[in-house]
């Protein structure tokens, strides 16, 4: 029983034993587990923070990369804006410009290709001062031809083309304000206070030099503009040339070269015309026939060129006695016509006395050298009324020029009241 007692006891003592050390054991793991999770909780705080750190930064970076962008779309937005506004305005600006040259096309002189060209710029370049200019036939001074706008700086209205840098190298010309390039000699100082931008554009065609647009303004929106101008002074210069062009061909097809008077074909259309006129006014008409005495021997002495050169000069002397409205003609060889609108009878007798005198008196030089006086005959008819005709009249100033011829020439005779072949 003791024995039993003893073995029990042996073995509680033992339990105990055993239970005292995993007591040390459950000890010392807890104390390690506590440990890590100090370790644990001591680790995580600055994580934590780092975590927090990181994310921090990420949004704030993914805040300002936001803000970036919506600036660049801004941005982007504006200028496809003003890309689109440009394009508008560039599109309305080739429209204006298709409808200018369609209309420049149909200009029957050169001042209606100007007034069309300043109202052009004007509405194209509001708060602009301009000036269009043409260089005169004798190439020495180039003068005003039409003004619009306020200019910020005032221009010469005559000048000589060395005056003008386009001109002179012709190129466009662009004087911005605080710029540094040289002001044309024609521009006058501007005020003090005001803000100088020109631009001088040379209207060329054809590799002459026709003129050149002036153009100023305190704004330098004006100069933005520029391709805009450009093609309107080219379209301009082209304009300008062909109706130079024009008119040079009307007159070689209505003027005799070698006397510079109408020719005859002229003469049959202002004649008709002009009797219509007088016709419908009540008004009078003169006509002279004109033929120069013995030119044909005239010329047999001094050759065809002497002739020639005093065809010339009776030309100039009808030229010089003949009033604007008086329409002077080389029939054909050395006859001659003088049409004299609202001239009577009389008047018209007392102008053919007058060329007479003025023929005798008349000295041609040729080769240096004086050629002989002449003499001319000159028949007179007046237009006698509604029954009378262009062929009538002419027909009875040439039988006047004829009596004028057998009477002895050098004179002039009247052709009677009552018209021929009525
Ligand atoms: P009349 O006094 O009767 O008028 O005699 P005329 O010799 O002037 O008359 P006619 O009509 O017979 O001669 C005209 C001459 O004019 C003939 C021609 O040689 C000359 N003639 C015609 N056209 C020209 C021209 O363009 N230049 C020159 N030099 N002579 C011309
Ligand atoms: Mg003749
Ligand atoms: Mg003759």
């Amino acid at each position: 029983m003791l024995q039993v007692s003893s073995a029990i006891r042996s073995k509680a003592q033992q339990l105990l034993e055993r239970e005292r050390e995993l007591l040390v054991e459950r000890g010392l793991s807890s104390r390690r587990s506590a440990d890590i999770l100090r370790g644990l909780a001591l680790l995580g705080i600055p994580l934590g923070i780092a975590v927090v750190g990181a994310v921090y930064w990420m949004l704030v970076r993914e805040i300002r990369r936001r803000g970036r962008a919506e600036r660049a779309g801004t941005e982007a937005n504006l200028r496809l804006r003003d890309s689109v506004e440009q394009l508008e305005r560039h599109t309305a600006d080739l429209a204006e410009l298709n409808r200018y040259g369609g209309l420049l096309q149909n200009c029957l002189n050169p001042e209606e290709a100007v007034a069309l060209t300043s109202q052009l710029l004007s509405r194209l370049l509001p708060g602009t001062g301009g000036t269009l200019y043409r260089i005169r036939a004798s190439q020495d001074y180039a003068e005003e031809l039409a003004h619009w706008g306020e200019h910020a700086a005032g221009s010469a209205a005559l000048l000589p083309p060395e005056h003008c840098w386009a001109l002179r190298r012709g190129q466009p010309h662009l004087l911005r304000a605080h710029g540094e390039t040289l002001r044309c000699a024609h521009i006058e100082p501007p005020a003090i206070d005001v803000e100088l931008n020109t631009a001088c554009l040379p209207l060329v065609a054809q590799g002459s030099q026709l003129g050149f647009l002036y153009l100023s303004s305190a704004s330098p929106a004006m100069l933005e503009r520029m391709d805009m101008v450009q093609a309107a002074t080219e379209q301009l210069s082209m304009a300008l040339h062909n109706l130079a062009l024009q008119e040079r061909l009307r007159i070689q097809s209505i003027r005799d070269p070698l006397t510079g008077l109408f020719n005859r074909r002229y003469l049959e259309e202002s004649l008709a015309r002009e009797l219509a006129r007088c016709e419908r006014r009540a008004l009078p008409l003169g006509l002279l026939m004109l033929d120069l005495d013995h030119f044909k021997a005239f010329n047999d002495l001094h050759g065809h060129p002497g002739g020639d050169a005093l065809l010339a000069g009776f030309g100039r002397l009808l030229k010089s006695a003949t009033r604007g409205e008086d329409i002077a003609c080389r029939y054909g060889g050395e006859e001659f016509t003088l049409i004299l609108p609202e001239a009577t009878a009389e008047q018209a007798a007392r102008r053919a006395g007058e060329i007479v005198e003025a023929v005798r008196a008349m000295r041609v030089e040729h080769l240096g050298s004086e050629l002989p006086a002449v003499t001319v005959s000159i028949g007179v008819a007046a237009f006698e009324g509604a029954s009378d005709t262009a062929e009538m009249l002419m027909r009875r100033a040439d039988r006047a020029l004829y009596r004028a011829k057998r009477g002895g020439r050098d004179r002039f005779e009247v052709a009677a009241d009552i018209p021929v072949g009525s």
